[in-house]
């Protein structure tokens, strides 16, 4: 079992103060709730969910505050284990793909989803497959300031995000940029 849910504060503290002061401990049973729900619900979930559990190492997922300011996110491995995702469920709720509410556990395993491309790949074609993939943004994003990896997310949309859209009924982004939070 590689894949490791953070559920309160001291859980978190006791392997990083930093990345623990962005969580407060709550909704890590209901993002616990998604995690099953999306290999339950999904052929695509459960190969993402099958492989990131594989990993030699441990991925940790942190239920993030809203107020944090930070987005779900994936961080590939540092200090911990295999990588972490960052998930900020309050914020996934607000997520509306052309004003239709996107599914939080699509969210959640769009960030298993780059779980699964690193493990894949390993560092040296992550780092390359996000440089190449560096098409600055010409749409106004108040998400995303700097150029970003475009390729590893279109990779990870198109392998992973749209095959569990269609398994779940879901609406999909025709882009990157077309979900938005309010
Ligand atoms: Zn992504």
């Amino acid at each position: 079992m590689a894949i490791q849910m953070l559920k309160s504060v001291g859980e978190a503290q006791a392997l990083d103060e930093g990345y623990a002061s962005f969580m407060d401990g709550t909704g890590a049973n209901e993002v616990e709730d998604l995690l099953a729900a999306g290999k339950d619900g999904s052929a695509t979930g459960k190969v993402i969910y099958d492989y990131v559990s594989g990993l030699p190492g441990t991925i940790y997922i942190f239920p993030i505050r809203q107020d944090s300011g930070l987005g779900s996110q994936y961080l590939e491995p540092r200090m911990m284990g295999s990588g972490v995702v960052f998930f900020n469920l309050s914020m996934s709720k607000t997520g509306k793909i052309g004003g239709t509410p996107f599914p939080p556990v699509i969210q959640l395993y769009h960030e298993l989803g780059h779980a699964k491309q690193y493990g894949e790949w390993g560092p040296k074609q992550w780092d390359a497959v996000c440089q190449a993939g560096k098409a600055p943004i010409t749409e106004s994003s108040v998400r995303l300031k700097t150029p970003y990896p475009m390729v590893l997310e279109s990779d990870n949309m198109k392998r992973h995000e749209f095959p569990m859209c269609d398994e779940m009924g879901s609406v999909k982004r025709g882009n990157y940029m077309d979900l938005k939070f309010s």
